[in-house]
């Protein structure tokens, strides 16, 4: 096996390497391998970590004597307000615990400002000709989905080390009025793991935008999901725009979907105080309350702040080698051939592995025949198109630490023998 760059092989070699790629692909399929790293979600061991909030909540009153298994307070339970608050840097009056579900809350707000238009709209935005919205890429699958369900159009940015490609955002935003927002995952970004820097994002709470209700969604999933020490802290966003004169311009997001249970956490919006007056007005139409069992058992269950951090340490000692696996196989069976990039994340779910341009989908595809499932090519992009069909998300929380290594095994031979296949024709 060469560990000089592929391309830089004479055609006799290639042709040599081709040769091995087959057979050592054959051999794989031969295996009969069943994994799979597509879903982004905490394993079993990390579920447990939780297991806990089955016996809570002690009680059934709230820190104001609430009861809390009526009816009642739509902005959430006051203390897990206030424990949020402190983890996401924003004041309690500006947070709203929610239920358990932070897309769902995405959801609603592009809803309610298609259907009614935001406190600073002009008219509700299914009034306008046109809505747009900025989408750094790589980015979340979910996050085009929805856009796309609602009729919004994508444009695409790139998305840098520290965040989205702020002169790119600049030009569209300032002349095209019918850009009416964008997305950021700031913090361990899904799936590059880059995160916005203060000045990235200082200057998308400043820029001019042609919209005069321009909305940022600030989805902090991966805020305290860090994979080592150094953790990484996420912009201010309220206070830099409020700053700025944008004070509605962002709505943050994050919930404990990754914190306790994927399928029973909770969600957290925040923005302006205006802004969180608007959501419960809207939201108050089809709710009266959230479940504040859920909020108080959340409570009881991390007792403070530092509870939450404290927690998240116990993830990271449980899925950082799983990170480390993929990086040292990647490493080990890609490294110096020059066909393949991928990024160490420092936090959040996902490695973003980037293949020889064009061979995407064929490394999808035959990871499958071998029995590993992928996340399908081209994901990451609004409509599903990546232009150089190169990107490739692994998702390797989920499988226990040796199916990890036995998928990257995969994943690194299926890798060498569509980039060798690609580079001999
Ligand atoms: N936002 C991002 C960036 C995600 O990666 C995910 C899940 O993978 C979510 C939101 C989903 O959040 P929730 O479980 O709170 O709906």
């Amino acid at each position: 096996m060469t560990s000089q760059p592929i391309a830089d092989l004479s055609a006799d070699d290639l042709a040599a390497l081709l040769e091995e790629q087959r057979k050592a692909y054959e051999e794989l399929k031969g295996r009969g391998l069943k994994l799979d790293l597509t879903r982004g979600k905490p394993s079993a061991e990390q579920l447990d970590l939780s297991d806990e909030l089955l016996t809570l909540p002690r009680g059934t009153r709230d820190a104001s004597g609430t009861d809390v298994r009526n009816y009642g307070g739509l902005s959430g339970l006051q203390e897990l307000r206030e424990m949020f608050a402190e983890l996401l840097w924003v004041e309690p009056e500006q947070v709203v615990a929610g239920g358990n579900s932070s897309l769902t809350m995405m959801r609603d707000c592009l809803v309610y400002l298609m259907l009614f238009g935001g406190v600073d709209s002009e008219r509700p935005w299914n009034r306008e000709e046109k809505v747009r919205f900025v989408c750094p890429v790589p980015g979340y699958d979910r996050h085009f989905t929805l856009l796309e369900s609602l009729g919004i159009e994508m444009v695409t940015v790139p998305f840098n080390e520290d965040g989205p490609d702020v002169a790119a955002v600049k030009a569209l935003v300032a002349e095209d009025a019918s850009i009416k927002g964008m997305w950021v995952v700031p913090t361990y970004a899904n799936p590059t793991g880059a995160t916005t820097s203060q000045e990235v994002a200082a200057e998308l709470a400043g820029m001019p935008t042609a919209a005069p209700d321009f909305k940022i969604f600030w989805d902090n999933a991966y805020a305290l999901h860090h994979l080592t020490e150094e953790e990484a802290k996420s912009a201010d966003i309220l206070t830099l725009a409020a700053a700025a004169g944008h004070p509605h311009r962002p709505i943050m997001f994050a919930s404990t979907s990754k914190i306790t249970f994927a399928g029973a956490g909770v969600a957290f919006l925040a923005a302006s105080t205006k802004t969180v007056a608007w959501y419960l007005d809207h939201l108050g139409k089809g709710s009266i309350g959230p479940d504040k069992i859920n909020h108080l058992r959340h409570v009881q269950f991390f007792g403070s702040a530092q509870g939450v951090r404290d927690h998240m340490v116990r993830h990271r000692q449980i899925i950082a080698p799983k990170f480390e696996e993929v990086d040292r196989v990647l490493t080990e069976r890609l490294g110096g051939l020059d066909i393949a990039t991928w990024n160490k994340p420092q936090g959040g779910y996902f490695v973003n592995l980037d293949v020889l341009p064009g061979t995407a989908s064929r490394v999808v595809e035959l990871a499958r025949e071998a029995g590993v499932a992928l996340t399908p090519a081209g994901s990451s992009f609004p409509y599903k198109r990546d232009p150089e069909n190169t990107n490739i998300r692994l998702a390797p929380t989920m499988p226990p630490l040796p199916e990890v290594t036995e998928a990257m095994e995969a994943v690194a031979t299926c890798v060498l023998l569509a980039a060798a296949e690609k580079l001999a024709a």
